[in-house]
């Protein structure tokens, strides 16, 4: 993979932070965007912009087209069987909202069990909760080994036949955990259970394919896979959808509209309620073809080499703490010593260095870490060996710097 070719299509790598050569190892916060994506939505602002599926004009049909071209290229890049179930939201939170509303709130009752796990991010984790207080419902959680990764046997022991959903990251924004999504979709739908997953850290990193996974929803967001923040994506089997009441009602996704009632349209469209994220739709069909182009294989393979070459170096440093299991995603949580997370990113940043310190909106982790928070590094494709370098020399100063206070 030609990773400075690569590079050379970020305009944004190529600059100084704190008159030191900006070091972006946030990629799980957000990805950065390539010139392709950043071109794709200023051409649609200049030359076609309208809104979409109303308009009897030219520029009207063209901005469908763009937006209903993008929902199928959505579709082969997960290799879903129709376009009906490729749903446009405004990222993972709000693909996993969608669920929690329109599908848990009117299929869940007093008994029935919603299961997940301890690593789930607040946006797979508050949505539960609240449909379980609604419902009845309990949540149940499929204990993880102290490498933070889960064993198939306590799968098949949390789940049980009251169970009515399973919802489970499929990459951990935090340990970096891939958790076997193909098994656990099986062992729930054994039980009866609908698989919902959360992609958010995935999707950017991997090659997934929906029908392969047999899960029942699969959520992921624009912003963290080369695209614009604002769109996301619902995957959804179509008969589930076709089950399900709208979850927002307004403009657009109806059929016919009387002064007391109103007929929605047929999937994928009864589900996007207003004006949708109509060039954020075309800048996210821009960065699936750049990483089509590098490709997924090579993409986890760089990233997977990053992560090994990073916990390798990281680990030789004196008092440092690292979370997660050895098999990972291109991330590496850390604690350095008793120095604040807060405190190492600042003295990075001074050194150009971007990582992300905080509870990574993952509180019930922390607690299962026994920790307050973490440093986190992550890696994409644009990222590269010499930056890794730069990270533990950064880590080095900053322990050198608050050396008199231990
Ligand atoms: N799930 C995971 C695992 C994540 O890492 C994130 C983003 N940090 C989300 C969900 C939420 O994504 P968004 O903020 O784009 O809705």
């Amino acid at each position: 993979m030609d990773v400075q070719g690569i590079r050379s299509q970020f305009p944004i790598l190529d600059q100084e932070v704190n008159d030191h050569p900006l070091v972006y190892l946030d990629s799980s916060a957000t990805s950065q965007k390539p010139l392709p994506v950043i071109e794709a939505m200023n051409r649609y602002y200049r030359e076609n912009n309208s809104n979409i599926h109303r308009g009897a004009h030219t520029l009207g049909a063209k901005a469908t087209d763009a937006y209903e071209n993008a929902r199928d290229k959505i579709r082969q890049f997960i290799g879903a069987a129709s376009s009906k179930e490729v749903i446009y939201t405004r990222g993972t939170t709000a693909g996993l909202n969608l669920i929690s509303y329109a599908y848990a709130r009117s299929n869940l009752s007093e008994g029935d069990e919603i299961v997940l796990t301890p690593m789930e991010h607040h946006a797979n984790l508050i949505p539960w909760q609240q449909a379980a207080k609604v419902t009845g419902a309990t949540l149940k959680y499929i204990p993880m080994q102290k490498d933070g990764t889960l064993r198939l046997e306590d799968v098949r022991q949390t789940i049980t036949e009251h169970t009515k959903i399973v919802t489970i990251a499929h990459v951990s924004n935090v340990l970096g955990t891939i958790n076997p999504i193909k098994e656990i979709t099986s062992i729930a739908h054994e039980k009866g259970a609908i698989m919902v997953v959360d992609g958010a850290q995935s999707v950017p990193h991997m090659k997934i394919d929906v029908v392969d996974l047999d899960v029942d929803f699969y959520a992921f967001s624009g912003h963290k896979m080369l695209g614009p923040t604002g769109i996301g994506v619902l995957y959804g089997k179509e008969h589930i959808l076709e089950g399900m009441e709208p979850f927002e009602t307004g403009g657009e996704m109806i059929d016919f509209v009387d002064y007391y009632n109103a007929t929605w349209k047929e999937l994928p469209w009864k589900f996007e309620a207003g004006t949708m994220p109509i060039a954020e739709a075309v800048g996210l069909s821009a960065a699936i073809d750049f990483l089509w182009e590098v490709g997924l294989e090579n993409i986890h393979e760089h990233e997977t080499k990053l992560a090994s070459y990073a916990l390798q170096q990281l680990e030789a440093i004196e008092g440092i703490q690292i979370y997660g299991p050895k098999e990972r995603v291109g991330l590496v949580t850390f604690n350095l010593g008793n120095l604040h997370p807060h405190d190492v990113a600042t003295i990075l940043d001074s050194e150009g260095i971007a990582i992300r310190a905080g509870h990574h909106c993952a509180q019930p982790l922390m607690k299962w870490l026994d920790v307050f928070s973490t440093a986190r590094a992550s890696f994409y494709l644009y990222n590269t060996t010499s930056e890794i370098d730069a990270l533990v020399e950064g880590l080095k100063k900053t322990k050198e710097y608050f050396s008199d206070v231990d």
